[in-house]
C-alpha cells in the first residue's frame, strides 16, 4: 500500500507497451504511488508503480518488462514536474545515458551523510553507509556536493571527458555539432 492516494476506484489510460496501445486500470492509481515513493531509489518507485499496476490488470510474465518500462516513461516527466525538475533529457540526450555523477572514495568516505544533506535532488541514499543510488538525478556539470565533503571522497568525471561523451552522443542522436 502506498496510502490514501491509492485508493478509489481505477480509472483507465492508453499508454504505449512495446509499440501497442494498452489501456491500464488504476493508471493514477500507481502514479500516487510511484510520488508516494519519491524519497526512495529509483528501484522502489519502479516496484511500487508495478506492484501497483499489477493489482489493476494481467500483466504477462513475458511482458513484465515491457510493462515496466511503459509505466516508468509515464512516471518520469510527473516525477520531475512534482521535483522541479526540468526534464529528463539534456539538450536532447536521454539523461540516463549521461555518464555525469559522484562517485564515492570508500577508502576516504566516514559516512557522515553530508553530501546526502546537500544533494536535493535524492542522488545519494544514506543508511549502512552512503550510496549514490540514483546517478541520472544528478544535474550535468554540477559538482555541488565537492565541497559538502570533508574527507574529499566525492569525484566526478573531467570536464574533457564530459564533453568527449556529449559528442558521441549527439552523433548517436543526430543532434549536429
Ligand atoms: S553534483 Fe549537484 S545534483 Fe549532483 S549529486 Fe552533487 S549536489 Fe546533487
Ligand atoms: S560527505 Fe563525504 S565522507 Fe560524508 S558521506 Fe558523503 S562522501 Fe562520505
Amino acid at each position: 500500500m502506498c496510502g490514501p492516494n491509492c485508493q478509489g476506484k481505477p480509472n483507465v489510460k492508453q499508454i504505449t507497451v512495446g509499440g501497442q496501445s494498452v489501456g491500464i486500470s488504476g493508471f493514477d492509481e500507481a502514479m500516487a504511488c510511484g510520488l508516494a515513493h519519491l524519497k526512495g531509489s529509483d528501484s522502489e518507485q519502479k516496484k511500487a508503480l508495478m506492484d501497483e499496476l499489477k493489482k489493476h490488470n494481467y500483466v504477462p510474465e513475458s511482458r513484465e518488462a515491457e510493462y515496466a518500462a511503459a509505466i516508468w516513461a509515464e512516471f518520469k516527466p510527473l516525477r520531475s514536474k512534482q521535483m522541479g525538475w526540468l526534464d529528463d533529457s539534456y539538450h536532447g540526450i536521454p539523461r540516463e545515458e549521461i555518464e555525469w555523477h559522484p562517485s564515492i572514495d570508500y577508502s576516504k568516505c566516514s559516512s557522515c551523510g553530508a553530501c546526502f544533506k546537500f544533494c536535493k535532488r535524492g542522488v545519494f541514499t544514506f543508511g549502512d553507509r552512503t550510496e549514490v543510488t540514483n546517478p541520472a538525478r544528478c544535474v550535468v556539470t554540477c559538482t555541488g556536493c565537492l565541497s559538502s565533503c570533508k574527507e574529499g571522497a566525492l569525484s566526478f568525471p573531467t570536464l574533457v571527458d564530459l564533453r568527449e561523451q556529449l559528442k558521441i552522443l549527439r552523433e548517436k542522436y543526430n543532434l549536429g555539432k
